[in-house]
């Protein structure tokens, strides 16, 4: 599919006026697990038909999980070919999305300086509900915040995102004594690490993907998201993002494999 700057224009629009959950400025500091259960009805509803003059996104409501899915890795193809269109940046969609949020994706990401998620998907602001921290690990914190991106907030995409040359998972792999609290982090990519072990191909590289795979099974575990995926709400993919092409390619469960 074919997105040029229009199209984006309507999208954005179309998905902002999927008003699933009007936050406000209350938060999340004021009972997310009260708004959480109130709005599974209003979450579940389909976007409202928006006139428009597009011929190829009529209404939201036609839009799978699949299309949006398209619509982050169009974001992503644009910004490796320098054409980036920096939509949703403008002061009129900051009050747009004032009124609240409706992230179209939700995406894990590592906490690493060179991997700025909106900047790599050239998206703006209130389209990704982004989670991150060193390693891109679903702890339950993480988890809880995926789901209420997913669940609570609507979003139709959820990606974990590794990256090249992750310090987080060099850490795990060099197996050095760490100080304070990064051996937490180190614990969580572990298993990982011992997965790819004797693996051909760089062994940082297949770490890396291995474990996108492996905190995919983590968020996996929550009845939130499964019941998600089994109802075609959500579609869960593995990214790998590659500081040098700024390309993010697709983790298949095959990771390691040459
Ligand atoms: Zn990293």
């Amino acid at each position: 599919m074919n997105y040029n700057s229009n199209e984006n224009k309507n999208f954005s629009s179309q998905i902002s006026r999927r008003k699933i959950l009007k936050y406000g400025r209350s938060g999340l500091a004021t009972g997310a697990l009260t708004l959480a259960a109130s709005c599974q009805k209003e979450n579940v509803k389909q976007p409202q038909t928006t006139p428009t003059t597009s011929a190829k996104i009529n209404t939201s409501s036609e839009m799978s999980p699949d299309n949006f899915f398209e619509i982050l890795m169009a974001g992503n193809k644009r910004f490796v070919e320098n054409q980036r269109t920096s939509p949703n940046i403008t002061r009129e969609r900051l009050t747009e999305v004032a009124a609240g949020q409706n992230p179209f994706a939700t995406i894990l990401s590592c906490a690493d300086s060179r991997v700025p998620v909106e900047i790599i998907f050239d998206r703006g602001i209130g389209d990704l509900f982004v989670v991150r921290n060193a390693g891109n690990i679903a702890t339950p914190e993480e988890i809880g915040s995926i789901e209420y991106g997913t669940f609570v907030l609507g979003s139709k995409v959820l990606m974990v995102l590794g990256h090249e040359k992750c310090g987080a998972v060099q850490a795990t792999i060099a197996g050095e004594p760490v100080p304070g609290q990064i051996g937490s982090i180190v614990a969580a990519i572990k298993p990982a690490v011992e997965i790819t072990q004797g693996q051909p191909g760089d062994p940082v590289r297949n770490a890396v993907k291995a474990n996108v795979i492996e905190q995919i099974k983590i968020i996996n575990s929550s009845p939130v998201i499964t019941q998600l995926i089994q109802e075609s709400k959500l579609k869960v993919v593995g990214g790998y993002y590659d500081l040098d092409s700024g390309e993010v390619s697709i983790v298949s469960e095959k990771v390691g494999v040459a």
